[in-house]
């Protein structure tokens, strides 16, 4: 199944992807390692936004399951997408891409403010915009920042690069005989709560009509594979 023509991508990356091979945190070299990826996307004169979840360093439910309350854990979680959307943002400009982070929690020595209009100008004179800190609520997660980001910057399609090559019928880490799809509905999705992203950013995608592609971004030309239809992959689409 190829995807539509595309000149505008939302490319939502785990938090755990940065880990490269570590437990926990950022591995500097696996992120340039993506950073290049995103590079030769762009060169093939894609526009690209790009949201970064925080889970390598920290997440709200982990926080709220050992006694935390939920919000206070939450913003840790949403301030630890910032310090990767940092990081990813200092890996591309280290290779000549130019780049603007937005963050949806304010703070002005460090980043932008999410502003619609000018997240526009950024990605007509070539930028990449990373936007940061989700939603900027708690109780949200990252996938639902970037169904909302690929909805408003109006993106022709959601990338997911996580760590598994797509959307199994079961989990493939625990049943040897999961199935792949290939295409899947969103209706399907829901119904069915198979793991793709929380149910709110499924349904704003299905909502939008925006097709969310599932991709492993762990093995190396992946996302071009993506792009150029020759990837592996599931899209989760209308019907
Ligand atoms: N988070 C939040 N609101 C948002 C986005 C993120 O509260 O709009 C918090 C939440 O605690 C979440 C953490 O930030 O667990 C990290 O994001 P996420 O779990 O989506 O990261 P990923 O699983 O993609 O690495």
């Amino acid at each position: 199944m190829a995807l539509p023509p595309m000149k505008r991508v939302l490319l939502k990356l785990s938090g755990e992807v940065l880990m490269g091979s570590q437990q926990f945190g950022i591995d500097p070299a696996f992120v340039a390692e993506l950073a290049q990826e995103v590079k030769a996307a762009k060169e093939t004169g894609l526009q690209i936004c790009l949201v970064i979840g925080g889970g390598n360093i920290f997440r709200g439910m982990a926080g709220a399951a050992q006694g935390m309350d939920r919000a206070q854990a939450d913003y840790m979680g949403m301030l630890a997408t910032v310090m990767n959307a940092l990081a990813m943002q200092n890996a591309l400009e280290q290779i000549g891409v130019s780049t603007r982070v937005q963050s949806a929690v304010q703070m002005d020595q460090v980043c932008e403010p999410v502003i619609r209009r000018r997240a526009e100008r950024h990605l007509e004179k070539g930028r990449v915009v990373i936007f940061a800190a989700g939603v900027g609520a708690p109780y949200f997660t990252t996938d639902s920042g970037a169904a909302l980001r690929a909805a408003e910057m109006k993106c022709d399609a959601l990338l997911k690069g996580t760590s598994v090559d797509g959307v199994y019928d079961s989990d493939p880490k625990k049943n040897g005989g999961a199935k792949r799809f290939d295409t899947v509905t969103y209706d399907k999705v829901l119904a069915d709560n198979l793991k793709v992203m929380d149910a709110s950013a499924v349904a704003l995608c299905r909502d939008n009509g925006i097709p969310i592609v599932v991709f492993s971004i762990r093995e190396k030309g992946n996302l071009a594979r993506v792009l150029s239809g020759t990837g592996v992959q599931t899209i989760v689409q209308g019907s």
